[in-house]
């Protein structure tokens, strides 16, 4: 039967014309008017019933959660809140809602914390928030596509099984198919994987990039966009075990052309979300403002959701050296007065989250993308300086966010490849094809990886990476 979307009908001028529509029940006001919402956009459609000519049982089975096909005449509204209404002439219900089971309060108008949402990840979606932050996920893909797609980059599918362990991104989950119960052992009695599936040890990509930078050096502006997983113990609100990440890498790009592929694009989806998900933003920035009523001041954002990604998207991000930024942060207060977990007393620390936002929120005030890292604490592949000491590596820092992108210029000089992964101790047997890459026509390159999710947080102005994916795998979990 042909229905229309809610989306549609709102913005449709009534003339009394005959629609049918599909969704489910978001409240059921004085047996007269049934609030319908089918995910197509935030807001519901108001559906009039005439009670009394309506039959007894079928009132009681319109009950919030309630799946429903209604049909009637498009009006204009008679209250206000709503520019068009449906008079129903006819209901039917396709599924009706267990008003026994507690788990009904999520669909209820109530609110719920976002803790108790998570352990209902399968039925949070029909919330306002979850609705609104999944339309947006939604439409910053497309964005993201479409980007690299309008700037001649190719979509390029990196194995989710890999056989290369040195990646270095981060800790790996392994995949087998060997008895964990009894595996075949070699004769010094490890585990033999020459006898599992692969007839070597395989894990899950950390990072499609290496694999990235061979199409690269073929089809020169490719991209990946696709699930990674990191079996990181790190319970933050930052990090996910299984996560998308972006990663476009350019042949022929040096550090600077990086930094400038990165700042667009960003700025790019963030404009799209601007434009198309007008309705979900206001609603988001409506949440955040309540949320935030309940914090003191001081932690409350400057600006509200819409006019910080407008600010973003239009002013120039900040370009700080790892060296300048150290001489900030060690001259900063919370250095001096010792308030940093980690203090900064010299060159070559590692940059905390605890710095990274100090930076970005109160130093600069903008996002930052610092750059020339110190080559020790950077992965081997990234391009070293004539210095011989930092690397041609950029992170950029986005306020409430932290690193939301890392980024490179790789090394394309064969022989100071080789001697980084020999002190490294990488064995050039994991990664000869990685090498042949500097042998046939090596040249300069780059590119980045940013994080799926953490563009969603910032986009959507909610504080728990767990709270922008459907499906959250956290430590511990991976329940649905
Ligand atoms: P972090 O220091 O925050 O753990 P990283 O240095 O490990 O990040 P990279 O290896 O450079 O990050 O990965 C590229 C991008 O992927 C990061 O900038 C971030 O946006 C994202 N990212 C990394 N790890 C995670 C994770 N566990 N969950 C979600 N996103 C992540
Ligand atoms: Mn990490």
């Amino acid at each position: 039967m042909h229905s229309t979307s809610v989306k549609e009908l709102l913005s449709t001028p009534p003339a009394s014309q005959e629609v049918t529509v599909n969704g489910w029940v978001k409240t059921f006001r004085s047996n007269r008017f049934i609030n319908i919402n089918d995910g197509s956009i935030i807001h519901n459609i108001q559906c009039v019933v005439d009670f009394e000519s309506l039959d007894q049982h079928l009132l009681k089975q319109i009950t919030v959660g309630a799946a429903l096909r209604v049909t009637g005449k498009l009006v204009e509204s008679q209250g206000s809140g709503q520019a068009v209404e449906i008079q129903v002439t006819d209901i039917f219900v396709h599924g009706l809602a267990d008003t026994e089971d507690v788990k009904l309060t999520v669909l209820s108008p109530k609110k719920h914390s976002l803790e108790f949402l998570r352990e209902q990840a399968h039925l949070r979606v029909r919330t306002n928030t979850f609705g609104a932050i999944m339309r947006v996920r939604s439409a910053l893909s497309f964005a993201i596509h479409q980007y690299f797609q309008q700037n001649g980059f190719y979509y390029f599918h990196a194995p989710i099984v890999t056989g290369s362990d040195a990646e270095g991104a981060g800790e790996m989950f392994r995949v087998t198919t060997l008895d964990p119960k009894k595996p075949p052992l070699t004769e010094e009695g490890d585990v033999n994987y020459k006898d599992d599936f692969f007839g070597k040890e395989t894990n899950l990509t950390v990072s499609g990039q290496l694999e990235a930078e061979a199409y690269a050096m073929a089809l020169g502006k490719v991209y990946t966009f696709g699930p990674t997983f990191r079996a990181e113990n790190s319970n933050t609100s930052r990090h996910l075990a299984e996560f998308w990440m972006i990663e476009p890498e350019v042949a022929f790009n040096d550090l600077d052309d990086n930094m400038d592929l990165a700042e667009d694009f960003i700025k790019n989806v963030i404009s799209y979300v601007l434009e198309n998900c007008k309705e979900d933003l206001q609603f988001l920035e409506k949440r955040l403002l309540d949320e935030e009523k309940t914090k003191p001041q001081i932690e409350r954002s400057e600006m509200a959701l819409i006019e910080k990604l407008e600010f973003v998207s239009q002013n120039t991000f900040k370009r700080v050296s790892y060296t300048e930024a150290i001489d900030i942060l060690r001259n900063s207060k919370p250095n001096k007065k010792k308030k940093f977990k980690y203090l900064i007393n010299e060159w070559g620390a590692d940059l905390q989250s605890e710095h990274e936002r100090y930076l970005v929120e109160k130093h600069f005030k903008c996002p930052v993308i610092l750059f020339d890292y110190p080559a020790k604490i950077k992965a081997f592949y990234m391009r070293l300086n004539e210095d011989g000491k930092t690397v041609r590596a950029m992170d950029i820092l986005f306020p409430g966010i932290g690193e939301i992108v890392g980024g490179s210029q790789r090394e394309e000089r064969l022989d100071v490849l080789k001697e980084k992964m020999e002190t490294l101790g990488i064995p050039e047997e994991e990664l000869w094809w990685y090498l042949d890459l500097r042998k046939f026509g090596t040249a300069e390159h780059s590119g980045f990886g940013l994080g799926f999710e953490r563009l969603v947080l910032f986009a959507t102005g909610m504080g728990n990476i767990r709270d922008v994916i459907p499906f959250p795998r956290t430590p511990q979990n991976a329940e649905f």
